[in-house]
């Protein structure tokens, strides 16, 4: 028979929920609520720039520019889950601010179609209020093709443009130039305002020959010759490192030539993004009569997209499916792939583990893995490699062979746009604080002011004033707390749901049973301990042994001492949970997640 220790709040069956980390595993949280931004003033005579993402870390991007009348956002990306919030499967930028002034926001522009650029669009634009939403024609296809599955949310406003047109949106006149990227219709802003212009580069790199650049860039850039321009902000990734990056034409000449020259078939394998570098193998593989297949969802998503839009010229009949690849010799074959960083449901890791339905790796199976490795991927990676080569394929990877470069300018390449664009003002952005930082000392070198160079963090407010002659930072931020998402739900919140994951996830749990005699207030036996991922039970004997002594204690302590009825049954799983917690902690430095069940019967 089962009893309530009071009538409020019912002592039920099962398993309970009581529990209060300690101050100290509160601490690592991060600060999700936020003041209110009310002493914000408004800006006046200048321009106001704050970077709401992708300014501490990789991903994430989002930049917002206000003049007195009008707000343009530029980009909305998320970045995926890190270790600080595990289990969230995006990131996003804050847009509190841009909410609180959404009367003002005139435009949306995204740079180009990568998801730490596109990837937050569908949470974030209905808060915004859906203003009109400005790119190029593969980047709105892309955010079309995506929207599709938010069938809930209104229809987006997308206005297509083109390099080097300028447009009016209210009261700015916006103008729009190419880069060179890993995905085409990459493209930088410009803002022409009565201060000078505003240039946003988006992510880029430079199409270069030994540190030379291509007479297409050169066309390009020509337009910021003797144009007044007042700031730049600009892509950080990869500006520590010195010289020039790979230049893509190079990565494509050797993949080109591994084609050639490779008995047998080829597989590559590669991130989505590299879309550029997809498409020209696939025209490579054509003209040498191949065939191509392409395995993994994202993959197949993006080359349907260049394909309906004619930015993939190849003959018909070249891409072929899986099943259609026993009708050829396997000499003829090209097979493009997701999974080269070793990601569990990628096509290439499902190959390598003999669990992909049409992919099966044979003898003479050469396989290409034209990325480089994202820290943290380093064993996953090394995995994949040795799978498919204990299954006779032959490995070539970005260590051993140019078939690999990043979209991102190193320092020197860098320089060289600095060159052509500059600007008074800098500020660097998309990385770390350590990259934001390498790449702002390539503009203090080119002789630019120290107050002129400003290293932003998420939701510094840097205004440009007095003509945008001088650079003030408001000593208000924005909201800038990191945006969940998890599922379908969204929240700056769920700190409590995030911290027990990450507890489960480094300590595990601990989950004691007990039961009370509801008569006399004693256990009616040895309490039960379950527990997982946080000591090896079977050699923690003395450890179980001191807790059930403890919690027993603990219990009775309480429960002989007053009338069972008139117990707080909560207050009592909270106190038993909270000395358990502790002891656990000091035996074991380990801060598991503990789950009290306690029943009277
Ligand atoms: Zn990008």
């Amino acid at each position: 028979m089962n009893k309530t220790f009071t009538n409020k709040k019912p002592f039920t069956r099962g398993y309970h929920r009581e529990y209060t980390p300690p101050a100290e595993a509160q601490k690592k949280i991060l600060p999700f609520k936020e003041k209110v931004t009310l002493h914000i003033p408004e800006i006046k005579n200048g321009i106001r720039i704050i970077p709401l993402g992708g300014v501490e870390g990789i991903g994430a991007n989002m930049t917002a520019f206000e003049t007195e009348r009008d707000i343009f956002i530029v980009d909305a990306g998320f970045s995926f889950k890190d270790e600080s919030a595990p289990g969230v499967d995006y990131i996003l930028p804050n847009t509190k601010y841009l909410e609180e002034r959404k009367h003002k926001i005139r435009a949306v522009l995204i740079t180009h179609g990568h998801l730490d650029h596109i990837g937050a669009l569908p949470y974030v634009m209905p808060g915004l209020g859906n203003p009109p939403l400005y790119t190029r024609l593969l980047t709105a296809v892309m955010i079309k093709k995506r929207q599709e599955e938010f069938p809930h949310l209104d229809a987006l406003d997308i206005r297509v443009v083109e390099k080097n047109q300028t447009i009016e949106i209210g009261e700015m006149k916006v103008r729009f130039f190419s880069v060179t990227h890993t995905i085409p219709d990459a493209m930088g802003i410009i803002f022409e305002t009565p201060y000078g212009n505003i240039v946003h580069t988006g992510d880029l790199k430079l199409e270069h020959e030994d540190g030379k650049a291509s007479e297409t860039e050169i066309k390009e850039y020509a337009i910021f010759k003797d144009m007044n321009v007042l700031c730049m902000l600009s892509d950080s990734t990869n500006t520590e490192r010195p010289g020039f990056s790979i230049p893509e034409h190079r990565v494509i000449d050797n993949i080109g030539n591994i084609i050639r020259n490779t008995k047998g078939r080829i597989i590559l394998g590669a991130f989505s993004s590299q879309l550029e570098r997809l498409v020209k193998v696939i025209e490579i593989a054509a003209t040498l009569g191949k065939k191509v297949v392409v395995e993994g969802r994202s993959m197949k998503g993006h080359i349907e997209i260049v394909e309906h839009l004619g930015m993939l010229k190849v003959p018909r009949g070249t891409l072929i499916t899986g099943d259609e690849m026993g009708n050829h010799p396997a000499d003829r074959i090209v097979v493009l792939a997701t999974g080269a960083q070793g990601d569990e449901f990628g096509a290439l890791m499902r190959a390598g583990n003999k669990t992909h339905r049409t992919l099966k790796i044979v003898k003479g199976d050469t396989i290409v893995l034209s990325s480089s490795i994202i820290p943290g991927n380093e064993r996953s990676v090394q995995k994949l490699k040795d799978n498919l080569s204990k299954q006779g394929a032959k490995i070539i990877h970005y260590q051993v062979s140019d078939v690999h470069s990043s979209g991102h300018a190193n320092g020197d390449e860098m320089r060289w746009i600095h060159d052509q664009i500059n600007p008074r003002f800098f500020i660097p952005i998309h990385g770390y604080h350590y990259m934001l930082t390498a790449h702002g000392n390539i503009a203090l070198a080119r002789g630019l002011a120290k107050e002129n160079v400003i290293v932003p963090d998420n939701g510094m407010i840097i205004d440009l004033i007095e003509g945008g002659t001088k650079a003030y930072i408001q000593p208000e931020r924005a909201p800038s707390a990191k945006v969940m998402v998890d599922g379908s739900s969204m929240s700056d919140v769920q700190d409590m749901v995030i911290k027990d994951r990450r507890m489960l996830s480094e300590d595990g749990m601990f989950v004691f049973v007990v039961v009370v005699d509801s008569q006399t207030g004693t256990l009616k036996k040895s309490p039960d301990i379950i527990s997982r991922g946080f000591v090896y039970l079977k050699e923690s004997q003395d450890l179980l042994r001191t807790a059930r002594t403890i919690i027993k204690k603990c219990v009775e302590d309480i429960t002989t001492n007053q009338p069972l009825h008139t117990i707080d049954g909560d207050q009592l799983k909270h106190a038993v949970a909270e000395t358990m917690s502790r002891f656990l902690m000091q035996k074991t430095a380990k801060h598991p997640v503990v789950i009290p069940v306690i029943l009277a019967v």
